[in-house]
């Protein structure tokens, strides 16, 4: 037996939440409405709207798993910058690296030593033994895909439907009665998607096949699992299949680590012995400092350099600051001493107590909800059943609960990342940050069913 939620009782809790929320952050409220005079929504980058409260917090510092807004409150930091402070904030050996390559230089266009430890590194961890850097994930994978269209001499990418890879414009897309289209709400595609771009459901190895087998995609990017609505695991077998395809069709296999590094040190990779022809991944790598990177196989390196006229010099790919001294020490200092096989090893075990404290009140309040891990993430959905693909996803995704839920517990000093219910796990997280979650989340759960 499962429950439904009564919406008007929904209704009422929202707005005594919200009310809540005004009340306590006078000062965000304040700040919000002179940002409005000179920040576009009032924000510094517009996904910031999307805070619940009517307003966003304003940050006064973080420190470990913990955020202090401007009012005064501390919250723990489950959301930990979308994956970018997976390390905490300001880990103190990050810290150190930081602060001392920021006395000696940040930018020269020399490479540094720091470089050549963490390639070496990077190849240690994901197997992958060539690697270069970017200042984001989405150039990491906008670089890469440039890379893979230049040696296949093919123009077309795959990529599964509700994927997230940043702002990669052969990636805005989605997939309705077999035509590719602009993903809803795409600002400005630069041309219509279908010519870039082929989109299929996640888990669907027949329609992969389909996809590949005009031999015109250039390479087929996934996340192993989908994170970026909510957590999507591979079926069994999933990813052998899609390896065993793109080799016989001269596809390369992009797989973007960017989220699913919360697998442990080396990703679901590792984790998971995948064999991508190219890996990517940004966001926590450098503990917050705008780092990204992708590694390639000695044949994709091969390919690279076969092309006499290919310009990687300024053909489409670099970026000034990409490589820079300041990333690469960061990247030294988490690699070295943050994101560290201890580090997971205690962040994993932490996500499961968080997914059980959420599954015992689930159960408990007979709510059809679901959660769902992958090792140190966690997330949970407002329909019974884990879905296997984007649009099935997409589908059970409700809005009105996600927007409650994430303003229930700014309320009670919990912070959700925005766009998810999902909770992430670093090494500054304590029992007791997950128990506040648990305890929290039981008590929502109690008044929805009232
Ligand atoms: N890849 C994945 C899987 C992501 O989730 C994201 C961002 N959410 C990106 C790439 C892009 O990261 P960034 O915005 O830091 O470039």
């Amino acid at each position: 037996m499962s429950r439904t939620i009564d919406r008007n009782r929904l209704r009422e809790l929202q707005a005594r939440e919200e009310e809540r929320f005004a009340r306590a952050h006078p000062r965000s409220r304040e700040l919000g409405e002179r940002a409005k005079g000179s920040l576009v929504g009032g924000v510094p980058m517009t996904w910031m709207i999307a805070w619940p409260g009517g307003f966003p917090l304003f940050m006064d510092h973080a420190s470990g798993a913990r955020v202090t807004d401007v009012d005064g409150h501390e919250y723990v930091d489950l959301c930990l910058g979308d994956t970018g402070a997976m390390t905490g904030h300001a880990p103190d050996a990050s810290t150190a690296a930081i602060t001392r390559q920021l006395a000696r230089g940040i930018t020269t266009m020399l490479p540094t030593e720091d470089a050549i430890w963490v390639g070496e590194e990077l190849t240690r961890r994901f197997g992958l033994p060539y690697w270069q850097f970017t200042l984001t994930a989405t150039d990491a994978n906008r670089f890469a895909i440039r890379l893979a269209r230049e040696i296949t001499k093919r123009s077309k990418i795959l990529v599964f439907d509700h994927c997230y890879h940043g702002s990669v414009d052969e990636t805005v897309a989605t997939v309705r009665d077999g035509a590719v289209l602009a993903r809803e709400g795409s600002v400005g595609p630069p041309v219509p998607p279908a010519e870039t771009t082929r989109v299929v459901q996640f888990n669907d190895v027949a329609a992969v096949e389909r996809a590949l087998a005009d031999r015109d995609v250039a390479c087929l990017l996934t996340e192993p699992a989908l994170t970026n609505i909510g957590i999507v695991l591979p079926d069994e077998g999933f990813h052998a299949q899609l390896r065993e395809l793109t080799r016989a069709t001269g596809t390369l296999l992009m797989i973007d680590e960017t989220h699913t590094i919360s697998t442990g040190p080396g990703g679901y990779t590792a984790a998971h012995q995948l064999e991508p022809d190219i890996l990517t991944i940004g966001k926590p790598i450098g503990s917050g400092v705008p780092a990204g990177t992708f590694g390639i196989s000695h044949e994709v390196m091969e390919g690279m350099f076969a092309q006499a006229d290919a310009d990687y010099i300024d053909g489409g790919f670099g970026g000034t600051l990409a490589g820079n001294a300041l990333s690469l020490a960061a990247i030294r200092a988490t690699l070295q001493d943050v994101l560290t096989e201890e580090a997971f090893a205690r962040m994993i075990p932490l996500a499961q107590r968080w997914e059980q404290g959420v599954r015992e009140s689930i159960l408990a309040h007979e709510l059809p909800w679901e959660v769902q891990r992958l090792g140190a993430r966690a997330e949970y959905w407002f329909s019974p059943d884990p879905p296997r693909n984007g649009a099935e996803a997409a589908a059970a995704y409700d809005e009105q609960l996600a927007a409650f839920t994430h303003l229930y517990a700014l309320n009670r000093g919990i912070l959700l990342t925005p766009f998810h219910n999902m909770a992430l796990m670093s090494p500054a997280t304590a029992p007791a940050d997950v128990d506040q979650h648990t305890e929290m989340f039981a008590e929502m759960a109690r008044e929805l069913v009232g």
